[in-house]
């Protein structure tokens, strides 16, 4: 196996939660991820899946640097970048790049798309004159762009087209990491599709790896190689995506998979309905976060805190009742 390009090891983003209105301090703190960690090897597409408020999002924040963690080691490329600012930290950005779900919110509206591309390869890269323009002219066709679109504003363009010009931005320095945050949930279905495919052609022409974080299942066991489940700022489930969505072995990545569109409405599922809201982030259950709104908890759920089983060398569950 060869080594991991990105490591978080036991990360945590913790956010202090103000007292209120006329109080000093704070009331405790949102632990929005909470001791994570995993690997993700070169080329590899690495997927977090999750309600809204597991801390995806944050932890793939954290993990390119975008935002600082409250404790915990970020290594990429066998670097411990954790602790890097400044220069330091501009100098491995090219390296680690991101796509969000809102292209019109992340491209500036008043360059036009052939600008926006071009901006980091001459800011960043040095490129000048036709040497500039025709790395340009390339990016737009590897994102299937026709390069005559180099002359659009972000708002002349589809969203499809507006997300294939953020991933030309985002390979223009050739990255080995792209963050792909909720990046095809506003499109269309058949827009969606075209964009995964994308990516699972840049993967392979560029040998990139992503971390992928995304609501529907479907799109994830279609373009990734491994799953990870948070719940509530905790890793509750990590395996392959076939080990994991053909056997779930914890209670809520079972929910999640019962709740998930089923693409033949003839194949029957049965239905686990998730027992109320998640509960406060900032006041957790104990023991188990998950044990609120679990079918099968049992009494040592609410008074320890559950291990995290390793079923093979590439599997993981936390749960008192996995192994
Ligand atoms: Fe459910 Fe207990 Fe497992 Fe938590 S540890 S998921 S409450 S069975």
């Amino acid at each position: 196996m060869s080594s991991p390009l990105l490591s978080l090891e036991d990360v945590s983003k913790h956010y202090p939660v103000a007292a209120g209105r006329g109080r000093r301090g704070t009331r405790g703190h949102v632990r929005a991820v909470d001791g994570v960690s995993l690997d993700i090897l070169p080329s590899e597409t690495f997927a977090l899946v999750g309600e809204s408020g597991s801390g995806k999002s944050t932890l793939g924040r954290a993990a390119l640097r975008l935002i600082d963690v409250t404790s915990g080691a970020v290594r990429f490329d066998g670097r411990d970048v954790t602790g890097l600012r400044g220069a330091a930290l501009r100098r491995v950005r090219p390296s680690m790049q991101a796509v969000f779900q809102d292209p019109l919110g992340s491209l500036n509206p008043r360059l036009t798309a052939g600008a926006i591309v071009a901006e980091p390869l001459a800011v960043l890269g040095g490129l000048r004159g036709s040497e500039l323009d025709d790395r340009v002219d390339e990016l737009f066709r590897s994102v299937g762009l026709d390069p005559s679109r180099r002359a659009s504003r972000p708002r002349a363009l589809s969203g499809g087209q507006r997300q294939r010009v953020s991933i030309a931005r985002a390979i223009a320095l050739r990255p080995r990491l792209v963050l792909a945050d909720e990046a095809v949930s506003a499109l269309d279905v058949s827009v969606q599709a075209q964009i995964v495919n994308l990516f699972a052609d840049l993967r392979e022409s560029m040998g990139l790896a992503y971390l992928f974080i995304g609501h529907g299942l479907p799109v994830v066991r279609h373009i990734a190689q491994r799953v990870g489940v948070m719940y509530l700022g905790r890793m509750v489930e990590t395996g392959a995506v076939d080990e994991v969505f053909d056997d779930p072995r914890h209670p809520y990545t079972r929910a999640l998979i019962a709740a998930s569109p089923v693409p033949d409405p003839r194949v029957a599922r049965e239905r686990i309905v998730l027992g109320g809201e998640p509960p406060s982030p900032v006041h957790l259950p104990s023991g188990c976060r998950f044990r609120t709104r679990c079918p099968i908890a049992r009494d040592v759920c609410a008074r320890e805190a559950p291990p995290i089983v390793r079923l093979s060398p590439t599997r993981s569950v936390e749960c008192h009742l996995a192994a």
